[in-house]
């Protein structure tokens, strides 16, 4: 596993948030983008060399919705980058971490993404991302 690729923040309202971490951190956001099958729309902010993402769930059966709903707003996932998605899913799997999608699925940013159960890690959801080539 590399460094944090980034560092993902579950939103009510894209647009309103959009305002509010362009003010914290002095610059906007530099895309956006809807990844339909997960449900979410999504903003990436560049600070320094770390990537926050913002997710708002696009319908009430997105995660995002249902993250909000249970815990509030805040912090949703913090993402690792990898090299190898699939080796990575392998080695985590025989040390016990419980997957929840085995097969990589396209993510935002042009990312492989697998994600692993909060339930094997503390209560953090990991996402482990990989750059589609
Ligand atoms: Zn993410």
């Amino acid at each position: 596993m590399n460094k944090i690729e980034h560092i993902g923040i579950a939103v009510k309202d894209l647009e309103k948030s959009n305002e509010i971490f362009a003010s914290l951190f002095g610059k906007s956001h530099y895309k956006t983008e809807e990844v339909e099958s997960e449900g979410v729309k999504t903003s990436f902010f560049q600070v320094g060399s770390n990537k926050i993402e913002l997710l708002e769930g696009t319908n009430e059966n997105s995660p995002i919705s249902k993250f909000i709903e249970k815990k509030g707003e805040g912090v949703h996932h913090i993402a690792f980058s990898v090299d190898d998605i699939l080796g990575e899913v392998t080695r985590l799997k025989k040390e016990g971490f419980v997957v929840l999608n085995e097969i990589p699925k396209k993510g935002a940013d042009n990312k492989l993404v697998v994600f692993l159960h909060p339930k094997s890690t503390n209560g953090v959801l990991i996402e482990l991302c990989q750059e589609i080539m």
